[in-house]
């Protein structure tokens, strides 16, 4: 990004992910989700583009882009209607975490693959018992002779069942300390004792979430992602690439709700003129546009410092941008519905079915309250309250 405008090669790369995300669209994408079907020919379409590890090092099967490239492509999707909560997990944490701690012979193993979409990699910190509070999760790695015995639960875990791998976050011991410390693994979703089950969720979309069964499942030694040591930081390194990329497909999202509202209150006349003519209707359609444009411009600032390697003012832009986009998506769908009146909330229009997506984003990765106690801490000064 230069300036305020984004380099013509981006908004090239949002030209063609448009394009390729226009061919399958809204309906697909929700006829996909009602059948119980999946988006993998979308997803390896983008993959064979060389859209999907776009920001992944050149030399691992990626594009040799930053976050700000790979979070493009999020958005594009999600403004087609095809919102793919898999970019956030899969190239965006996995791949960064990999990319930026992995050994020479992980990244080989793995990053091709979350390249071209036929190796998804989901991510697993959430616990029931810890929730928001993942200093408190239990799942324990063991050491067993060369290896590691994992042990635990973990919930709300997006697309295991299209991925072949999961980053797990467990807590190893320290053996100086005795310490429980936290580390990364990377866990085939076929290793023995690992079980999943589909959690019903409200949202309209392909992608599942799951409760995953860690029972003693038995791993290599090289399961270990980086340093045993580095897993509080490496797994930092995920997280403003996660809340960029969760912010991206808020604003896309708006994005889509918008223009489809756009289009209706232009057509759809009951009194004299069109409906979009009254302001009633104009207003909250304007205010959401005006709210997506300023998260969109955070997203892209949060994105340019990770690229420029500036963590700390990335973390706290990284989670404005989260808090602004789904706040904005959340009044943008909201808006859209109501502009459509009945047809708001048919299938058949299918804006009701965005609400609980745009609702999503104010829940996860972080939540909408978590980012306002950072807020209030980090960049305000106050008092920790949690
Ligand atoms: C669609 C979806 C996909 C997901 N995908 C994944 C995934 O792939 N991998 C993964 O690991 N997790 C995933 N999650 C889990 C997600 O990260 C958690 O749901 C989220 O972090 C909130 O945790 P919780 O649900 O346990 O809520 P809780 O921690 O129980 O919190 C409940 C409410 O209390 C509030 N609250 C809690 N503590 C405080 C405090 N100190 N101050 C103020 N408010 C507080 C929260 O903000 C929230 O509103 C997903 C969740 C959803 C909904």
């Amino acid at each position: 990004m230069t300036g305020f405008t984004e380099s013509e090669e981006r908004q090239e790369l949002r030209r063609q992910v448009a394009k390729m995300a226009s061919g399958y669209g809204r309906e697909w994408f929700v006829e996909r989700a009602r059948a119980g079907e999946k988006t993998t020919e979308l997803w390896l379409e983008i993959g064979r583009a060389g859209y999907l590890g776009v920001n992944i090092p050149e030399e691992y099967g990626g594009g040799g882009g930053g976050i700000g490239d790979v979070a493009a492509v999020c958005e594009e999707l999600a403004a087609q209607g095809c919102p793919l909560l898999m970019m956030v997990v899969s190239p965006a944490i996995c791949g960064t975490v990999i990319a930026r701690y992995g050994t020479e012979e992980q990244k080989q193993r793995w990053l091709p693959g979350i390249c071209d979409g036929t190796a998804t990699m989901a991510f697993a910190i959430t616990e029931p018992d810890a929730g928001t509070n993942s200093h408190n999760i239990t799942t324990t790695a063991r050491r067993d002779g060369d290896g590691w015995v994992l042990k635990g639960q973990k919930i709300y875990i997006s697309g295991v069942d299209e991925a072949s791998n999961v980053l797990v976050v467990a807590r190893a011991e320290d053996a100086r300390t005795g310490t429980l410390k936290p580390c990364l693994f990377v866990v085939p979703t076929d290793s023995p004792g690992l079980e999943f089950t589909a959690i019903p969720m409200e949202i309209v979309s392909p992608e599942k979430q799951f409760q995953v069964f860690i029972d003693d499942v038995r791993l290599p030694a090289d399961a270990l992602v980086g340093d045993e040591d580095g897993g509080l930081v490496q797994l930092f390194a995920g997280l403003n690439p996660e809340r960029i990329m969760a912010a991206s497909f808020s604003t896309g999202l708006a994005r889509h709700a918008l223009a489809k509202a756009s289009a209706y209150a232009k057509e759809r006349t009951v009194f004299r003129a069109p409906i979009g003519s009254h302001q009633a209707v104009a207003h909250p359609l304007a205010m959401a546009h005006i709210e997506n444009e300023l998260a969109r411009l955070m997203t892209q600032k949060a994105a340019a410092l990770v690229d420029a390697g500036d963590d700390m003012a990335a973390g706290e832009a990284a989670n404005m941008a989260k808090y602004a986009a789904a706040e904005a998506a959340v009044h943008a769908v909201d808006a859209a519905v109501q502009t459509h009146g009945g047809n708001g909330i048919t299938q058949e229009y299918g804006m009701a079915g965005m609400l609980v997506a745009a609702r999503a984003g104010r829940i996860a990765p972080v939540s909408r309250e978590m980012i306002l106690n950072f807020v209030a801490m980090h960049s305000l000064g106050l008092p920790k309250s949690y």
